[in-house]
Protein backbone atom coordinates (compact mmCIF):
# COMPACT_ATOMS: atom_id res chain seq x y z
CA UNK A 1 0.00 0.00 0.00
CA UNK A 2 1.03 3.00 -1.08
CA UNK A 3 2.00 5.76 1.92
CA UNK A 4 -0.96 8.65 2.54
CA UNK A 5 1.81 11.77 2.32
CA UNK A 6 4.91 11.29 0.35
CA UNK A 7 7.88 12.94 0.85
CA UNK A 8 8.77 15.81 -1.01
CA UNK A 9 11.79 13.82 -2.52
CA UNK A 10 9.19 11.09 -3.91
CA UNK A 11 7.18 13.84 -5.02
CA UNK A 12 9.40 16.34 -6.98
CA UNK A 13 7.59 18.99 -4.70
CA UNK A 14 9.34 22.20 -3.82
CA UNK A 15 10.38 22.00 0.25
CA UNK A 16 10.59 24.73 1.36
CA UNK A 17 13.39 25.54 4.24
CA UNK A 18 12.83 29.28 5.30
CA UNK A 19 15.00 30.48 8.21
CA UNK A 20 11.41 32.28 9.44
CA UNK A 21 9.82 29.02 9.81
CA UNK A 22 8.48 28.74 13.41
CA UNK A 23 9.61 32.85 14.32
CA UNK A 24 7.78 35.09 16.37
CA UNK A 25 9.31 37.49 14.56
CA UNK A 26 9.75 39.63 17.59
CA UNK A 27 13.17 38.15 18.95
CA UNK A 28 14.79 41.14 18.59
CA UNK A 29 18.13 38.85 17.95
CA UNK A 30 16.63 37.04 15.28
CA UNK A 31 15.10 40.76 13.36
CA UNK A 32 18.70 42.35 13.59
CA UNK A 33 19.79 39.46 10.88
CA UNK A 34 16.58 40.85 8.58
CA UNK A 35 19.27 43.49 8.10
CA UNK A 36 20.27 43.95 4.68
CA UNK A 37 23.60 45.54 3.69
CA UNK A 38 21.95 48.12 1.29
CA UNK A 39 18.53 48.46 0.56
CA UNK A 40 16.94 48.62 -2.69
CA UNK A 41 15.54 51.81 -4.09
CA UNK A 42 12.87 51.47 -6.40
CA UNK A 43 12.30 55.01 -7.49
CA UNK A 44 16.16 56.34 -6.66
CA UNK A 45 15.81 59.26 -8.77
CA UNK A 46 12.60 60.88 -7.42
CA UNK A 47 11.96 63.56 -5.49
CA UNK A 48 9.36 63.87 -3.28
CA UNK A 49 8.19 67.49 -2.80
CA UNK A 50 5.37 67.86 0.34
CA UNK A 51 3.85 71.55 -0.53
CA UNK A 52 2.74 72.46 2.93
CA UNK A 53 -0.98 72.71 3.13
CA UNK A 54 -1.48 75.71 5.73
CA UNK A 55 2.10 77.37 5.07
CA UNK A 56 1.71 77.40 1.04
CA UNK A 57 -1.65 76.20 0.00
CA UNK A 58 -4.14 78.04 1.83
CA UNK A 59 -2.28 81.09 1.05
CA UNK A 60 -3.50 81.03 -2.64
CA UNK A 61 -2.41 82.11 -5.89
CA UNK A 62 -0.40 84.74 -4.72
CA UNK A 63 1.92 82.45 -2.78
CA UNK A 64 1.66 79.19 -4.82
CA UNK A 65 1.47 79.93 -8.52
CA UNK A 66 5.40 81.42 -7.87
CA UNK A 67 6.04 78.21 -6.50
CA UNK A 68 4.11 76.03 -9.62
CA UNK A 69 6.19 77.72 -12.32
CA UNK A 70 9.22 76.49 -10.25
CA UNK A 71 8.33 73.38 -9.92
CA UNK A 72 7.41 73.29 -13.88
CA UNK A 73 10.91 74.19 -14.64
CA UNK A 74 12.36 72.17 -12.03
CA UNK A 75 10.14 69.24 -13.87
CA UNK A 76 12.48 69.92 -17.13
CA UNK A 77 15.49 68.54 -14.92
CA UNK A 78 14.19 66.54 -11.88
CA UNK A 79 11.88 63.59 -11.67
CA UNK A 80 9.71 64.84 -8.66
CA UNK A 81 6.72 63.51 -6.69
CA UNK A 82 4.19 65.72 -5.62
CA UNK A 83 2.40 65.74 -2.26
CA UNK A 84 -0.38 67.38 -0.41
CA UNK A 85 -1.05 69.18 2.50
CA UNK A 86 -3.85 69.71 4.09
CA UNK A 87 -3.54 72.85 6.47
CA UNK A 88 -6.89 75.06 7.82
CA UNK A 89 -9.49 73.29 6.52
CA UNK A 90 -8.10 69.76 7.65
CA UNK A 91 -7.28 71.33 11.29
CA UNK A 92 -11.11 72.94 11.06
CA UNK A 93 -12.63 69.12 10.61
CA UNK A 94 -10.41 67.93 13.62
CA UNK A 95 -11.57 70.88 15.85
CA UNK A 96 -15.13 69.27 15.31
CA UNK A 97 -14.00 65.92 15.72
CA UNK A 98 -12.38 66.64 18.99
CA UNK A 99 -15.45 68.41 20.36
CA UNK A 100 -17.40 65.49 19.66
CA UNK A 101 -14.57 63.08 21.46
CA UNK A 102 -14.41 61.15 18.32
CA UNK A 103 -10.59 58.62 18.07
CA UNK A 104 -7.82 60.02 16.18
CA UNK A 105 -8.78 57.27 13.67
CA UNK A 106 -11.71 58.81 12.79
CA UNK A 107 -9.78 62.34 12.73
CA UNK A 108 -6.67 60.42 9.95
CA UNK A 109 -9.94 60.00 7.76
CA UNK A 110 -11.32 63.24 7.70
CA UNK A 111 -8.01 64.93 7.45
CA UNK A 112 -7.16 62.62 4.11
CA UNK A 113 -9.69 64.20 2.30
CA UNK A 114 -8.82 67.85 2.58
CA UNK A 115 -4.84 66.78 0.94
CA UNK A 116 -7.02 64.48 -1.29
CA UNK A 117 -8.73 68.18 -2.20
CA UNK A 118 -5.22 70.04 -2.25
CA UNK A 119 -4.11 67.22 -4.88
CA UNK A 120 -7.41 67.78 -6.96
CA UNK A 121 -6.82 71.40 -6.93
CA UNK A 122 -2.76 70.94 -8.01
CA UNK A 123 -3.42 68.10 -10.64
CA UNK A 124 -5.87 71.16 -12.06
CA UNK A 125 -3.53 73.80 -11.70
CA UNK A 126 -0.39 71.41 -13.19
CA UNK A 127 -3.03 69.70 -15.46
CA UNK A 128 -1.26 71.14 -19.44
CA UNK A 129 2.02 70.77 -17.76
CA UNK A 130 1.54 67.06 -17.00
CA UNK A 131 0.21 67.22 -13.74
CA UNK A 132 -1.16 63.78 -12.60
CA UNK A 133 -3.26 62.99 -9.58
CA UNK A 134 -3.00 59.32 -8.44
CA UNK A 135 -3.78 57.61 -5.54
CA UNK A 136 -1.62 55.36 -2.77
CA UNK A 137 -2.21 52.08 -4.97
CA UNK A 138 -0.48 50.43 -8.23
CA UNK A 139 0.64 53.88 -9.42
CA UNK A 140 3.34 54.10 -7.09
CA UNK A 141 5.16 51.45 -8.97
CA UNK A 142 5.15 53.70 -11.68
CA UNK A 143 6.29 56.99 -10.55
CA UNK A 144 9.57 56.56 -12.74
CA UNK A 145 7.99 55.87 -15.57
CA UNK A 146 5.34 59.13 -14.71
CA UNK A 147 8.44 61.19 -14.75
CA UNK A 148 9.95 59.61 -17.86
CA UNK A 149 6.62 60.70 -19.99
CA UNK A 150 7.00 63.73 -19.03
CA UNK A 151 4.11 63.53 -16.26
CA UNK A 152 4.11 65.51 -12.81
CA UNK A 153 2.41 62.45 -11.01
CA UNK A 154 0.60 64.41 -7.60
CA UNK A 155 -0.83 62.84 -3.99
CA UNK A 156 -2.15 63.19 -1.19
CA UNK A 157 0.20 63.56 1.98
CA UNK A 158 -1.69 61.71 4.68
CA UNK A 159 -0.32 58.01 4.98
CA UNK A 160 -3.37 55.59 4.88
CA UNK A 161 -3.54 54.73 8.73
CA UNK A 162 -7.34 55.91 9.06
CA UNK A 163 -8.94 53.36 11.65
CA UNK A 164 -5.41 51.91 12.33
CA UNK A 165 -3.64 55.37 13.41
CA UNK A 166 -1.77 55.08 16.22
CA UNK A 167 -2.75 56.53 19.64
CA UNK A 168 -1.11 60.18 19.79
CA UNK A 169 1.05 60.67 23.04
CA UNK A 170 -0.98 64.18 23.67
CA UNK A 171 -4.64 64.31 22.79
CA UNK A 172 -6.29 62.80 19.88
CA UNK A 173 -4.96 64.97 17.23
CA UNK A 174 -3.63 62.01 14.62
CA UNK A 175 0.06 62.03 14.57
CA UNK A 176 1.10 60.88 11.15
CA UNK A 177 -0.11 63.74 9.08
CA UNK A 178 1.10 64.79 5.50
CA UNK A 179 4.67 65.44 6.70
CA UNK A 180 4.90 61.57 7.78
CA UNK A 181 3.22 60.38 5.25
CA UNK A 182 5.51 62.61 2.48
CA UNK A 183 8.85 60.74 4.51
CA UNK A 184 7.25 57.41 4.77
CA UNK A 185 6.70 57.13 1.01
CA UNK A 186 10.11 58.86 0.10
CA UNK A 187 11.64 55.56 2.41
CA UNK A 188 9.86 52.84 1.02
CA UNK A 189 10.29 54.16 -3.42
CA UNK A 190 13.99 55.06 -2.06
CA UNK A 191 13.59 58.45 -2.91
CA UNK A 192 16.46 60.78 -3.96
CA UNK A 193 15.46 63.12 -1.60
CA UNK A 194 12.63 64.26 0.44
CA UNK A 195 11.86 68.48 0.24
CA UNK A 196 9.26 70.32 2.45
CA UNK A 197 8.02 73.60 1.18
CA UNK A 198 7.47 76.10 4.21
CA UNK A 199 6.78 79.19 4.67
CA UNK A 200 9.60 79.79 7.04
CA UNK A 201 13.66 79.54 6.13
CA UNK A 202 13.63 76.33 8.12
CA UNK A 203 13.39 75.04 11.97
CA UNK A 204 14.11 77.60 14.93
CA UNK A 205 14.21 76.69 18.44
CA UNK A 206 10.76 77.98 18.95
CA UNK A 207 7.93 79.27 16.16
CA UNK A 208 8.86 82.07 15.11
CA UNK A 209 5.59 83.53 14.53
CA UNK A 210 4.70 83.44 17.77
CA UNK A 211 8.16 83.97 19.38
CA UNK A 212 10.80 87.08 18.99
CA UNK A 213 12.55 85.81 16.14
CA UNK A 214 15.51 88.01 17.69
CA UNK A 215 15.80 85.56 20.75
CA UNK A 216 15.59 82.06 18.54
CA UNK A 217 18.12 80.13 17.31
CA UNK A 218 17.99 78.92 13.54
CA UNK A 219 19.02 75.26 12.77
CA UNK A 220 20.57 75.14 9.96
CA UNK A 221 21.83 71.04 9.95
CA UNK A 222 20.67 68.92 12.87
CA UNK A 223 20.78 65.39 13.42
CA UNK A 224 17.22 63.66 14.32
CA UNK A 225 18.88 62.66 17.47
CA UNK A 226 19.99 65.62 18.66
CA UNK A 227 16.86 67.36 17.85
CA UNK A 228 15.02 64.65 19.91
CA UNK A 229 17.19 65.52 22.52
CA UNK A 230 16.55 69.18 22.59
CA UNK A 231 12.82 68.08 23.39
CA UNK A 232 11.61 71.24 21.69
CA UNK A 233 7.83 72.44 22.27
CA UNK A 234 7.20 72.70 18.72
CA UNK A 235 8.63 72.05 15.03
CA UNK A 236 7.74 73.11 11.88
CA UNK A 237 7.59 69.25 10.90
CA UNK A 238 5.49 66.94 12.50
CA UNK A 239 7.26 64.77 15.73
CA UNK A 240 7.31 61.27 14.56
CA UNK A 241 9.54 62.05 11.89
CA UNK A 242 12.33 62.50 13.97
CA UNK A 243 12.30 58.88 15.16
CA UNK A 244 11.57 57.54 11.89
CA UNK A 245 14.34 59.18 10.31
CA UNK A 246 16.43 58.09 13.29
CA UNK A 247 16.13 54.24 12.08
CA UNK A 248 15.29 54.75 8.19
CA UNK A 249 17.10 52.36 5.55
CA UNK A 250 17.04 54.33 2.56
CA UNK A 251 16.40 58.24 3.35
CA UNK A 252 19.28 59.88 5.75
CA UNK A 253 18.18 63.19 5.54
CA UNK A 254 15.67 65.78 4.37
CA UNK A 255 15.58 69.48 3.67
CA UNK A 256 13.01 72.15 4.73
CA UNK A 257 12.67 75.36 2.52
CA UNK A 258 11.17 78.72 2.61
CA UNK A 259 9.13 78.46 -0.65
CA UNK A 260 6.85 80.62 0.11
CA UNK A 261 9.82 83.39 0.03
CA UNK A 262 11.91 81.92 -2.41
CA UNK A 263 10.37 79.70 -4.61
CA UNK A 264 14.08 79.37 -6.78
CA UNK A 265 15.11 77.55 -3.54
CA UNK A 266 13.07 74.46 -5.05
CA UNK A 267 15.39 74.23 -7.82
CA UNK A 268 18.66 74.80 -5.81
CA UNK A 269 17.40 72.35 -3.13
CA UNK A 270 16.85 69.78 -5.98
CA UNK A 271 20.63 70.57 -7.22
CA UNK A 272 21.65 69.18 -3.61
CA UNK A 273 22.25 72.91 -2.41
CA UNK A 274 21.79 73.81 1.46
CA UNK A 275 19.19 76.54 1.46
CA UNK A 276 16.91 75.72 4.64
CA UNK A 277 17.35 73.44 7.27
CA UNK A 278 18.68 69.67 6.94
CA UNK A 279 17.99 66.90 9.51
CA UNK A 280 20.24 63.89 9.09
CA UNK A 281 20.53 60.64 10.31
CA UNK A 282 23.63 60.10 12.60
CA UNK A 283 25.73 57.12 11.02
CA UNK A 284 25.38 54.28 13.39
CA UNK A 285 28.53 54.45 15.83
CA UNK A 286 28.57 50.12 15.73
CA UNK A 287 29.01 50.78 11.82
CA UNK A 288 31.92 52.58 12.35
CA UNK A 289 35.59 51.16 11.89
CA UNK A 290 37.52 51.61 15.14
CA UNK A 291 39.87 55.07 15.50
P1 LIG B 1 2.38 72.75 6.63
O1 LIG B 1 1.22 73.53 6.15
O2 LIG B 1 3.52 72.74 5.67
O3 LIG B 1 2.06 71.41 7.18
P2 LIG B 1 2.48 73.80 9.31
O4 LIG B 1 1.76 75.10 9.39
O5 LIG B 1 1.81 72.58 9.82
O6 LIG B 1 3.00 73.61 7.82
O7 LIG B 1 3.90 73.89 10.03
C1 LIG B 1 4.79 74.91 9.63
C2 LIG B 1 4.75 76.01 10.65
O8 LIG B 1 5.30 75.53 11.85
C3 LIG B 1 5.58 77.21 10.31
O9 LIG B 1 4.85 78.08 9.50
C4 LIG B 1 5.90 77.80 11.68
O10 LIG B 1 5.08 78.90 11.98
C5 LIG B 1 5.56 76.66 12.63
N1 LIG B 1 6.60 76.29 13.58
C6 LIG B 1 6.35 75.71 14.79
N2 LIG B 1 7.46 75.46 15.45
C7 LIG B 1 8.48 75.87 14.67
C8 LIG B 1 9.90 75.86 14.84
N3 LIG B 1 10.48 75.34 15.93
N4 LIG B 1 10.66 76.36 13.83
C9 LIG B 1 10.09 76.86 12.72
N5 LIG B 1 8.75 76.91 12.52
C10 LIG B 1 7.94 76.40 13.48
MG1 LIG C 1 1.61 70.62 9.10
Amino acid sequence: MSKLIKEPSETGRLHIDTPLMGASLVSKELLKRTEASSYFRMHPDINVIKIGGQSIMDRGAKALLPILDALIEAKENHKILLMTGGGTRARHVYNIAVDLGMPTGVLSKLGDKVSWQNAEMLSVLLAKHGGVKIGHGDNLEQLTMFCRLGYLPITYGVPPYGFFEHPAEHGSIPPHRTDCGAFLLAENIGARSLIYLKDEKGLYSADPKTTDPAGLTFYDRISARELLALDLDDLIIERPILALLQRSKCLKELQIIDALRHPEHIAAALNGEHVGTIIYQEPDPSSQPAA
